[in-house]
């Protein structure tokens, strides 16, 4: 797949947007918005639409609104609204002070529902949702209601006493008047108004009628004066009655463009699905870090960054498909070698003892903060007689092609000396390794030979002596498989959690200077991937996320190209 940075041709909402330029429809003009409804936290799919809507307005010079699109008070809360705050404002998107709500607009909405009954254009409808549904009929055409030709009159009277709180929930809706043989379902008079006795988290007690989201959807993107509406491909068969509600009424007419909707693999990408995995705990709440959830990865430790570069690259299309979830991690990985400062830390610990060491000596070694930025300078590690390095770096009898440590071998310890294994002690009655042997050179000190001796492993390290305790949580994918969907007849997806998603790694090695860090804060483990500070980390016990491991898709990818 080409990524847009080799492409620099404008993509088809750009498309669009340039020759709405050229002919002059909205003055010139561009005014995006994104719509959330506050009934879950937002998602990768929802970075995707505003980093494409915030992007667009910041390249016309434009406005980005954000629109709460609260029409439904049974499944939206405050928390959704706060979440949904936090999370825009984290990727970068701006909407200055257009904080807007469907809500505020309730008062309109229903004015322009009067005119269209009073236009004959709209009708109260006895009958129960089921026979609305069933009236709506098949391909050959629908039904009409009985209702459908009540007086403008008596339909106004209706309504009003629908307002006034007159009828139980479910009795009465308002419909728009337009085509029960409408090859299109949605235009086959589709319900307006219902009634619902339930209070709504910004209007209160104020109304028991609500508006549907297709009616309200395209008037607020009106009265905002938004002038390219944009959403997902499920809305494409929408958009006839988007303009059907907006030219009968008389009012601005924005543009609504469709594009896919955000699919990646080994994840879900839907509200609903992510409700439920939190509510039936398979996950730890909403940031759990293997969500895929904006306040889920950015615990995780993703950047706001990277996530606009995956965007971006991903670029827009109008076919349905799914992206590699490395593409992300990609993106990740390449934002964080550039600016995550590099340090020392053994996830599993083999005790080492340097023999040859003076007993109650510290050397203070340079190393470098990260090598692809010289302006972050260089930090002191201390080293001392007992270490720890990574369990998996040492083989009794080495094989072969294991370049690491093993009795008999000279390995370089990073920014350290070079060490050569002795021997292993062993306990006793289980026969497992408890500590290694070994002597260094202190000729080798800095890591560099002195007379040209090479060695062919470099391992990582932490003085014992001087070493910060931490938990350290390792994630795979939160599906095993790369569609979730793909499950056995009757089965769903959740049959392909991925029971290894979560490994926690206790009594972990870490290097002095990460003594303290800050929650958030983002650091290259050496060899082992990019790791970020839990919010779970307490004074004396640092816990870490992994983020991504160093294994560099993105780059093979490029080189191969
Ligand atoms: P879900 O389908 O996950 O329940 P939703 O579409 O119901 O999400 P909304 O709050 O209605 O969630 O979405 C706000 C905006 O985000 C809409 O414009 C919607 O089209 C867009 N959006 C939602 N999911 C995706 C996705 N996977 N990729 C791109 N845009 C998305
Ligand atoms: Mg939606």
């Amino acid at each position: 797949m080409a990524s847009p940075e080799s492409t620099p041709t404008l993509n088809f909402i750009e498309q669009i947007i340039e020759e709405h330029g050229r002919s002059g429809r909205f003055g010139g003009r561009v005014h995006t918005r994104f719509p959330p409804e506050p009934n879950g936290y937002l998602h990768i799919g929802h970075a995707k639409s505003i980093c494409l809507n915030y992007g667009l307005a910041v390249k016309y010079a434009g406005k980005f609104n954000l629109r709460f699109d609260d029409t439904n008070p049974t499944k939206e809360e405050q928390e959704y609204v706060d979440s949904i705050r936090e999370d825009v404002r984290w990727l970068g998107g701006d909407w200055e002070d257009r904080e807007l709500y469907a809500s505020d607009y309730f008062d309109q909405l229903y004015d322009w529902a009067e005119k269209l009954i009073k236009d004959g254009k709209a009708y109260v409808c006895d009958l129960t949702a089921e026979e609305v549904a069933k009236h709506r009929g098949d391909v050959k055409g629908g039904k009409e209601s009985p209702f459908r030709n009540r007086s403008v009159e008596e339909n106004l009277d209706l309504f009003r006493r629908m307002k006034a709180g007159e009828f139980p929930d479910g009795t009465r809706t308002l419909r728009a008047k337009i085509d029960m043989n409408s090859p299109n379902f949605n235009m086959r008079d589709p319900v307006m108004y219902r009634i619902l006795h339930a209070d709504h988290q910004h209007t209160g007690s104020k109304w028991c009628i609500y508006p549907m989201y297709d009616y309200a959807h395209g008037q607020s993107d009106s009265i905002e004066g938004i002038t390219h509406s944009i959403c997902t491909l499920e809305f494409e068969n929408h958009r006839p009655l988007y303009d059907w509600y907006i030219e009968n009424i008389g009012i601005h007419h924005p543009q609504q463009i469709e594009f896919a909707r955000l699919n990646l693999t080994y994840t879900v990408l839907s509200k609903r699905r992510l409700i439920q995995l939190v509510t039936e705990k398979h996950v730890n709440g909403w940031d759990d870090p293997r969500m895929p959830t904006i306040s889920g990865v950015r615990r995780r430790g993703y950047t706001p960054e990277a996530m606009r570069k995956f965007c971006e690259r991903i670029g827009i299309a109008k076919f349905e498909g799914h992206h590699d979830i490395a593409w992300l991690e990609d993106a990740l990985r390449e934002d964080l070698n550039k600016r995550a400062t590099r340090v020392m830390g053994v996830l599993r610990p083999l005790r080492v003892v340097i023999e040859n060491y003076p007993e109650g000596q510290t050397d203070e070694l340079e190393a470098v903060n990260n090598p692809e930025d010289p302006s972050a300078g260089s930090r002191k590690v201390p080293f001392s007689r007992v270490i720890y390095v990574e369990q998996d770096d040492f083989q009794e009898t080495p094989a072969k092609d294991f370049f690491r440590l093993g009795i008999g071998r000279e390995v370089r310890l990073r920014y350290a000396f070079f060490i050569t294994c002795t021997g292993v002690v062993k306990d006793p009655t289980t026969g497992a390794i408890t500590e290694v042997r070994c002597t260094y050179d202190p000729a080798t000190r800095g890591g560099d030979s002195p007379d040209g001796r090479k060695v062919k492993g470099t391992i990582h390290w932490v003085s014992a002596q001087h070493a910060v305790d931490a938990e350290v949580r390792l994630y795979d994918h939160l599906f095993t498989k790369p569609d979730p969907d793909d499950v056995p007849e009757g089965q769903d997806y959740k049959v392909n959690l991925n029971p290894k998603s979560l490994e926690v790694v206790p009594g972990c090695k870490l290097e002095p200077s990460l003594a303290g860090a800050a929650v958030g804060s983002r650091y290259q483990f050496e060899r082992l991937g990019y790791f970020c500070v839990d919010k779970d980390s307490t004074p004396g016990k640092l816990v870490f996320n992994r983020s991504v491991t160093l294994r560099d898709n993105w780059a093979k990818m490029q080189k191969k190209k």
